[in-house]
């Protein structure tokens, strides 16, 4: 049957005019965006459940997961009195003895479960009263005679697949075995020096694994060709980004090296070794004629915005403009007061522009707050030489004159996609440079797989000045004695930070509140806390993401201002607020944040010359919480924070919302970095010889689908 069907069958050919598929399962898969054949071949397993082995009934054991072969000796279904619950019950012998499989509201089952058919139950034993029961396994009729490990569901390495409503892995590998013929003509699409170079499985031969593993060793081995192909398609796509900046045109800014010297010097303070090593490797940038992509990474507090500040001088010296695009108006606020604060004598005109500020700074005896549409047609113009705002720059389409630099701050908010309409709006025909600057250290794996590919700047020292934060885990006897110390800061005009978990009381928490200490803290119960019983003579406001825009400015510029002494809030507390009079930092909750996110909470203290202070508070009180905030005290720097992270927890939290499909991939670069690098070459070595792969027609439609996969498009 099969062979004659297969001669008119392709990868092609839509599932619902497959036989045993049809109409009604093709719908539903059809759900799951899988429409054809090879969709389906596609559509990979995340696990797998090992039902390989098949234990003789006696020998199973309370608390295991087994498989069992056996012959249905008696069935039966009833409700339970009150819930009305149906319960199906099975008891199964094999040569060595009986046991009983319970199923919980699954009615349908009853009517595969004909009396003197053999079956395979694959699940958890459990102990219910003298007798061993298994509940709610998967089952399986074997045929007559069969071999119990000829199950689709069990007694082999089952593979899970992602369900969604109607789509269950059931019917997954159901349908899939419909197409196991088929998957042997899925072609290749990596070069072939590729596949031998790293011993890599086949494409047919992995799929077929992937769907039909006879061992779990095997499945690595598969998994490890998908990682490398997935990886390799991001770093074609990072190379042909790359190729394409690099035939563009772009304003080469020349610097003149005594100049910069005489402004950094006239600096209030001295520039360390590593912000002068990332702003040489920027002013390089600048002098080049194509379009470059820079990420300066730091920590919080280590001076970037004055690195990229002096980046944006030089190209305003040489008549062309410089783009300075932060996350939040507060941030903008900030840049723009940094560059009055520190070129006062600067007279090629700095512009703010948000929603609700815009100003003009001409040089210290001139400021003005010009209407929108003045500053605009000046912008247009070329007559201010550097615009700082918010991203809604982009959406206003403000034009701009002759853009040689794109400055954007705390750039992993911002996302893949707008990144590439920044570059397409910001100008006409020449593509600026493009400086992002982060906080968040990426480790550098992933930074070359999922931001493209860019060179990495590092500021990895802080200021001179600074004093190491003192950093202590509060266990909770001693919050008192720590709220006392706080007091004390506050009398002597020092400001402090309160971060929690979350916004609101959690609903059980409120109602069992004895019950329930552990619930994470919420911002708004520790704001009525803190302001009526702890410290009720100072002046504490509060910031959570539930607020409006205007409110939230107002709170963070009321606070930057010395007009309150406490701000509790949610983790929403811009990355980059600079704060110099705030010396205390006070994490609730520690355990429900990501020791890298720990570790940027407390960059917002220790900014200025007074002793800061980080106390974690945690009201869980395990070994393990415990040991990971001890990494945090001990750690030297964020990158070091970063891969523990990446190890404890995975790739995710470094990524945007924007970047939805990525952290699949990232977790790929994260097992193997050695691909990394090794497809990072070979996508550049390619993109090189061909850069529109016109000789490679199945590489390029594996990469159109990959981009669809991985949202880029
Ligand atoms: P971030 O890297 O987090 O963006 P900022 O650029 O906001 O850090 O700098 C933090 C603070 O340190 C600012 O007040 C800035 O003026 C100051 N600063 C920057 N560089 C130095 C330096 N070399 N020495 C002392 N203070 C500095
Ligand atoms: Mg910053």
């Amino acid at each position: 049957m099969q062979q004659s069907s297969a001669q008119h069958i392709t990868l092609a050919t839509p599932l619902s005019l497959l036989k045993g598929i049809g109409q009604r399962f093709g719908a539903r898969l059809q759900k799951l965006g899988i429409e054809t054949v090879k969709d389906l071949i596609y559509y990979l397993p995340f696990r797998y459940q090992d039902f390989s082995a098949i234990t003789p009934i006696k020998d199973v054991l309370p608390e295991t997961v087994v498989t069992v072969f056996g012959e249905i000796v008696s069935t039966k279904i009833y409700r339970t009195p009150h819930k009305k619950m149906y319960i199906v019950e099975a008891t199964v012998s094999d040569k060595t003895g009986s046991i009983k499989a319970v199923w919980f509201n699954q009615r349908f089952i009853i009517t595969s479960l004909k009396k003197e058919a053999w079956i395979n139950l694959s699940g958890k034993v459990i102990a219910q009263g003298k007798h061993l029961i298994i509940q709610s396994p998967q089952y399986e009729i074997i045929l007559k005679g069969a071999d119990p490990h000829s199950g689709k569901h069990t007694g082999r390495i089952v593979p899970v697949y992602p369900e969604t409503k109607g789509v269950t892995s059931r019917l997954v590998r159901f349908a899939i075995s419909k197409v196991e013929p088929f998957i042997k003509s899925v072609p290749e699409f990596l070069p072939k020096e590729l596949t031998v170079e790293n011993k890599l499985l086949a494409l047919a031969t992995a799929l077929h694994t992937l769907h039909f593993p006879k061992t779990l060793q095997e499945t690595y081995h598969a998994q490890e060709r998908i990682a490398f192909q997935d990886l390799f398609l991001l770093q074609l796509i990072n190379a042909s980004e790359q190729h394409a900046l690099f035939n563009s045109l772009s304003h080469s800014c020349q610097y003149d090296p005594k100049d910069i010297s005489e402004k950094i010097n006239r600096l209030p303070f001295v520039l360390t070794l590593a912000q002068k090593k990332a702003l040489y490797d920027i002013l390089e940038d600048l002098k080049k004629p194509h379009a470059t992509n820079r990420l300066l990474q730091g920590d919080v507090g280590s001076g970037k915005t004055i690195v990229a500040a002096l980046a944006a001088l030089v190209v305003a010296q040489q008549a062309k403009q410089a783009i300075f695009m932060a996350p939040t108006e507060v941030l903008a606020l900030q840049h723009y007061t940094t560059f009055k604060k520190f070129f006062p004598y600067f007279e090629g005109g700095v512009a703010l522009l948000t929603a609700s500020h815009t100003a003009l700074f001409l040089g210290e005896t001139l400021e003005t707050e010009l209407p929108k549409k003045d500053l605009r047609a000046h912008i247009a113009a070329g007559k201010i030489k550097i615009v700082i705002g918010t991203h809604a720059i982009l959406q206003k389409k403000v034009i701009f004159h002759d853009v040689a630099l794109v400055v954007i701050d705390e750039q992993h908010r911002f996302g893949v996609k707008q990144r590439a309409q920044l570059l397409t709006q910001a100008d006409t025909a020449i593509s600026p440079h493009l400086l992002s600057m982060s906080a968040t250290p990426i480790p550098r794996t992933l930074a070359l797989t999922v931001l493209g590919d860019l060179e990495l700047s590092l500021i990895n020292e802080l200021p001179k000045d600074r004093k190491p934060i003192i950093t202590k885990v509060v266990s909770p006897q001693k919050r008192d004695e720590a709220y006392a110390f706080i007091k004390k800061q506050i009398e002597n005009k020092r400001q402090a930070y309160v971060v929690c978990p979350r916004i609101d009381p959690q609903e059980e928490a409120v109602t069992k509140k004895k019950l329930f200490q552990w619930e994470a803290r919420s911002v708004k119960e520790e704001y009525d806390k803190l302001s009526k019983k702890i410290f009720p003579h100072a002046r504490v406001g509060m910031l959570h993401g539930q607020m409006r825009a205007e409110e939230k400015t107002e709170v963070i510029e009321a606070f930057k201002r010395g007009s309150l002494d406490i701000l509790v809030s949610t983790s929403v507390i811009e990355v980059g607020i600079d704060v110099p009079n705030a010396t205390i930092m006070m994490i609730e909750g520690s355990e429900h944040f990501g020791l890298s996110q720990l570790y940027q909470f407390r960059g917002r203290v220790g900014r200025g010359t007074h002793q800061s202070y980080c106390f974690l508070f945690s009201d869980i009180h395990s070994k393990t919480t415990q040991d990971r905030l001890e990494a945090l005290i001990k750690a030297k720097n964020g990158f070091e924070l970063a891969e523990i992270d990446l190890r404890l927890r995975g790739p995710g939290q470094f990524l945007g919302e924007e970047q939805a499909g990525m952290p699949d991939i990232a977790a790929k670069a994260a097992k193997h970095p050695a691909f990394v690098a090794i497809t990072r070459k070979a996508a550049h070595e390619l993109i090189k010889k061909d850069p529109t792969l016109s000789e490679y027609p199945y590489l390029s439609a594996y990469l159109a689908l990959f981009k669809k996969k991985i949202h880029l498009e």
